[in-house]
């Protein structure tokens, strides 16, 4: 699997038109969104591929420091970092599915603790307008949301699993934006990333109940599957959000992949977690020079 060349993999013509290449540097590889990159904003989505952990093994695992080991994913980091041309400062955030949005307004504040990443910091969105400062969004199939504003060259990076999404956490972290630096919806591009998908991801009561009664026309969102169960459309419900916010639907890329079923190339807590015991975490990053 480590040495299948990249074009093996995934459908290239489908990858470009979705507005997405692969960038890889010393067998680590990521997902680029080319036009976020074009309107000035450094992102990458990472896979598990190239990394150190034994998850189960040469894994990328970015994050989750209670399943493996600090050096390890210090030198994923490192890695990962390397994609990048510049120097970039790393920040995020402990995400603990809730709905507050981190403003990161300078590099002294994306520092927070050394090497600590802003882990101390409670949150599941960011956002900045700092220079050199890289906003980091860990997830293992729930829904990484980069956000960028050309005009403002203001950015988020948004996590949004099931909870996140059915609180309308894009559309809070774009309110941010607005509230902030100013920056318009109309102004702004959106690459949402690899999440456990519609084909795959079923949900119980608990999460379609949620949905139908927070977004009357929720049930386009579901396909049902057995008794009380439906398979839930996250990337879907995360671009009609942006849309609402006021995004263009022309500026709203969306990666074309399931975690579930791309585990070869993405960590997926529902595919692994049973497995393994331990599931490996992606980082999506955006920034800007
Ligand atoms: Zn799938």
């Amino acid at each position: 699997m480590m040495s299948t060349p990249i074009e093996m993999i995934t459908d290239e013509n489908e990858l470009q038109s979705a507005g997405f290449y692969w960038r890889e540097r010393d067998g680590v590889r990521a997902l680029i969104c080319a036009p976020l990159e074009r309107d000035g904003f450094a992102n990458a989505f990472s896979t598990r591929l190239g990394g150190v952990s034994p998850m189960p093994e040469q894994a990328l695992n970015l994050a989750g420091f209670n399943e493996d080991d600090a050096e390890n994913i210090y030198e994923n980091r490192r890695r990962f970092l390397k994609l990048f041309d510049d120097d970039w400062l790393l920040t995020g955030c402990w995400q603990v599915h809730g709905i507050d949005v981190r403003v990161v307004h300078s590099a002294a504040e994306a520092q927070s603790k050394p090497g600590v990443l802003g882990d101390d910091e409670y949150c599941d969105a960011l956002v900045s307008d700092t220079p050199n400062v890289l906003l980091a969004i860990k997830t293992a199939d729930c829904v990484p949301v980069l956000i960028g504003d050309h005009v403002t060259r203001s950015f988020a990076a948004v996590h949004a699993g099931w909870r996140g999404t059915s609180s309308s956490i894009v559309k809070l972290a774009i309110a941010k934006l607005q509230r902030e630096f100013r920056a318009r919806a109309e102004d702004m591009r959106a690459a949402i990333g690899p999440a456990a998908n519609a084909c795959c991801y079923e949900v119980g009561t608990e999460v379609i109940s949620v949905f139908k009664e927070r977004f009357p026309p929720a049930n386009k969102l579901f396909t049902a599957t057995r008794e009380g169960h439906a398979r839930i459309d996250l990337h879907q419900a995360n671009r009609d959000q942006l849309i609402e916010a006021g995004i263009s639907s022309d500026h709203i890329h969306i990666a074309p992949f399931c975690t579930m079923d791309r585990n070869d190339l993405f960590f997926s807590y529902r595919r692994e977690k049973q497995k393994h015991g331990r599931v490996g975490r992606l980082m999506s990053v955006i920034g800007t020079r």
